[in-house]
C-alpha cells in the first residue's frame, strides 16, 4: 500500500540509521539535570564522553567487566560521582537503571566499546533513547559537537562527520574571533534583561528565531514611549548593534540609572568602563607602513595623543570624531610637552576611555616608549604596546642600503647622535663589517664626524643621509663620511632624517659623482 504520509520513507539499510546528506542535523541544546546517562565499555574514549554527561548536569552508570579503569574516570568512581556495575551490559539495564520518573528507562547512552553496538543500538532506538557508538556514526541517533564552553556561553560546531578536526579547528577560529569574557558578558546581560523584563512586566520578542519579525522600526533607536518597556528594547538593540567588545565591557551597575537619551551618548559607552592605553608604532611615515594592528587601535580610540614627527597622511586615518592631541614638542619643551602629553593620558583614562598614543616609527626604539609604559603602568593602567616598522632600519631600505649583506656587513648598529639633555654621547667603535645608523644625528653632523674620526673611523667609509623616508619627498644624499657635512651645508636639511655608514652603503648603488655626493629626490611608492 502507498504510504500517506507527505514525508519521504527514511533512506538507507533497515537497523541502521540513514545518513544526513541533504539533510541538516537539529542542533539542540538539551537540559540533562538529573538525567540518567548509561555508559557502556570503559577506554580513555570513555573518559571524554563522561565529562560531558557530568557537565550537563546527569549522573553516569558505566557498565564494564572489571579492568583496569583510565584515570579520571576511576577517580569520579572513588568520589561516588560515577557508579559502575562491574559486570556485561544485558538488555534489561535499558529499562531499569533510569529514573523512576520516566519507568526507568535511561535518559541516554554512550557506546564506547561493545561487540553487540548494533544490536544496543537498535534497541535504544525503538526505546526512543538517544545513542551515541564511538566512531560508527551510522549507529549514532545523536553526534557531539566541537564546542566551547565560557559561562552560558556555549559554541558547538559539527562538519556531519567530514572530519571531527576540521570542525574542532573551525571551532577554534570561531572563538579566537571573541573577545574573552563574552560568556560573562552574557550571564550580566541576561540578569540585567530579567530584571528589566520583571519591571517592564511584558515578554519583549527579541529571541533569535523571532528576529526576523522585525518591523520597520526596529532599527530605529528608541526614543520614545514608556521608561520602562523602553529600558528592555534598548537592552535588546544593543546586542543587537553594539560590537562585543563593548558589552563585554559594559558595566550593569552603570546602567541603573539608564536615560534613553545615553544610547548614542558617548557617555553611555565610556561610563564605569575601565580606561585602556595602547602605545601604537606609526611607521616611519607612509600610511601603508601602519600595521593593521596600529590603524585597528587607531581607529577605535576615543582620544590620540600623537608625536610631532607623526605624519599628516598617518593622522588623516583617524577617524574626524576622534580627538588628536599632538605634543608640543620644540627645543627647550621638550619635558613639559611630555608631561603635558602624559597628564591628558592619564586624565581621558580615568574617564574610562581608550587611550592612544601614536609614535613614529616603533615605540621602543628612542621613542621614549618605555618611559610612558613605566608612567602609565605606575598609575594602574598597563599599556598594549603594538610595533611599528622603525626608521632605524626600513629608512636604509629604501634607500636601497641592505643592513646587512654577506662578505660586506654581518651586523647593524643603532644609535644616537644626540644624547641626554643634548650631550654628546660616547661615539661607538669603528667595525669595518658593520653598518651604524645614527638616529637624531643630522644637526651636529660635523661634530659627529670629527668624534668619529679620533675612534679611527677611516674618513673614505660610504654613508648616506636619509631623510623623510617613506614620504613623497623623500631624499638621498650618497657620500662619504669626509664629505657628508659639506653636503649637508649645500643642501640643506629636511627632518626627519638619520645617517647610515658602512660599506653596505655602497653595496647597491655607488658613485659619489664629482662634488663627491649624489642626491636622489622622491619615493616611489609600493
Ligand atoms: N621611534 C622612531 C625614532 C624616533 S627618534 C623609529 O623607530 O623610527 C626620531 C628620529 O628618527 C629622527 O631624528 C630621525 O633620525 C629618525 N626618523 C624618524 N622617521 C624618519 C624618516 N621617515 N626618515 C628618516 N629618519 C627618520
Amino acid at each position: 500500500m502507498p504510504s500517506l504520509s507527505p514525508y519521504p520513507a527514511a533512506p538507507g539499510v533497515p537497523g541502521v540509521l540513514p545518513t544526513l546528506s541533504g539533510y541538516a542535523g537539529l542542533l539542540t541544546s538539551r537540559n540533562s539535570v538529573g538525567e540518567t546517562h548509561l555508559l557502556i565499555g570503559a577506554s580513555p574514549l570513555a573518559a571524554s564522553r563522561l565529562q560531558k554527561s557530568l557537565d550537563a548536569g546527569a549522573k553516569v552508570i558505566l557498565i564494564s567487566p572489571p579492568t583496569e579503569l583510565p584515570y579520571s574516570i576511576q577517580t569520579h568512581i572513588n568520589s561516588g560521582t560515577v557508579i559502575w556495575h562491574q559486570r556485561s551490559f544485558t538488555s534489561t539495564d535499558l529499562t531499569t537503571l533510569g529514573r523512576q520518573e520516566v519507568e526507568n528507562i535511561v535518559d541516554l547512552v554512550w557506546i564506547v566499546s561493545h561487540p553487540d553496538a548494533a544490536e544496543i543500538s537498535r534497541h535504544c532506538r525503538r526505546l526512543r533513547v538517544p545513542v551515541n557508538v564511538v566512531d560508527k556514526p551510522e549507529l549514532c541517533s545523536f553526534t557531539l559537537l566541537a564546542s566551547y564552553t565560557q559561562g552560558p556561553l556555549q559554541i558547538g560546531v559539527t562538519t556531519q562527520g567530514n572530519g571531527c578536526k576540521l570542525a574542532s579547528r573551525i571551532r577554534r577560529e570561531i572563538v579566537a574571533g571573541l573577545p574573552a569574557g563574552l560568556g560573562d558578558a552574557c550571564a550580566r546581560i541576561g540578569k540585567l534583561r530579567r530584571r528589566l523584563i520583571e519591571e517592564a512586566g511584558e515578554t519583549p520578542i527579541d529571541d533569535a528565531d523571532e528576529a526576523t519579525d522585525q518591523t520597520a522600526t526596529f532599527n530605529n533607536f528608541v526614543t520614545e514611549g514608556e521608561e520602562k518597556t523602553r529600558r528592555v528594547r534598548w537592552l535588546s538593540q544593543i546586542c543587537e548593534y553594539w560590537p562585543l567588545e563593548k558589552l563585554v565591557g559594559l558595566d550593569m551597575e552603570a546602567l541603573e540609572g539608564f536615560h534613553a537619551e545615553d544610547i548614542q551618548a558617548p557617555a553611555a559607552t565610556t561610563e564605569g568602563k575601565r580606561g585602556t592605553i595602547a602605545l601604537i608604532g606609526a611607521g616611519p611615515g607612509h600610511p601603508e607602513l601602519l600595521t593593521t594592528a596600529s590603524l585597528r587601535a587607531m581607529e577605535t580610540a576615543d582620544l590620540v595623543l600623537a608625536d610631532k614627527l607623526v605624519p599628516a597622511a598617518v593622522l588623516e586615518l583617524i577617524p574626524r570624531r576622534t580627538p588628536v592631541f599632538i605634543a608640543k614638542k620644540f627645543p627647550g619643551n621638550a619635558e613639559a610637552a611630555q608631561e603635558e602629553l602624559l597628564a591628558r593620558g592619564l586624565a581621558a583614562l580615568k574617564e574610562g576611555q581608550t587611550v592612544v598614543r601614536l609614535k613614529q616609527g616603533d615605540p621602543y626604539i628612542y621613542g621614549r616608549g618605555g618611559e610612558e609604559y613605566l608612567f602609565f603602568e605606575k598609575h594602574g593602567y598597563v599599556p598594549k604596546v603594538l610595533p611599528g616598522v622603525t626608521s632605524a632600519l626600513s629608512a636604509p631600505m629604501f634607500a636601497a642600503i641592505p643592513a646587512t649583506q654577506r662578505g660586506v656587513s654581518d651586523q647593524v648598529l643603532i644609535c644616537t647622535g644626540t644624547g641626554r639633555k643634548g650631550e654628546p654621547p660616547v661615539p661607538p667603535e669603528y667595525v669595518a663589517t658593520r653598518t651604524t645608523v645614527f638616529l637624531m644625528a643630522l644637526h651636529r653632523i660635523d661634530k659627529l664626524v670629527e668624534e668619529l674620526g679620533t675612534k679611527g673611523w677611516p674618513m673614505d667609509t660610504p654613508c648616506a643621509v636619509v631623510e623623510r623616508a617613506s614620504c613623497a619627498d623623500q631624499r638621498v644624499v650618497r657620500t662619504t663620511l669626509g664629505v657628508v657635512g659639506a653636503a649637508i651645508e649645500e643642501v640643506g636639511s629636511r627632518p626627519p632624517g638619520l645617517l647610515v655608514v658602512g660599506k653596505a652603503c655602497g653595496v647597491l648603488k655607488g658613485g659619489w659623482g664629482e662634488k663627491g655626493w649624489v642626491v636622489e629626490e622622491g619615493f616611489d611608492g609600493f
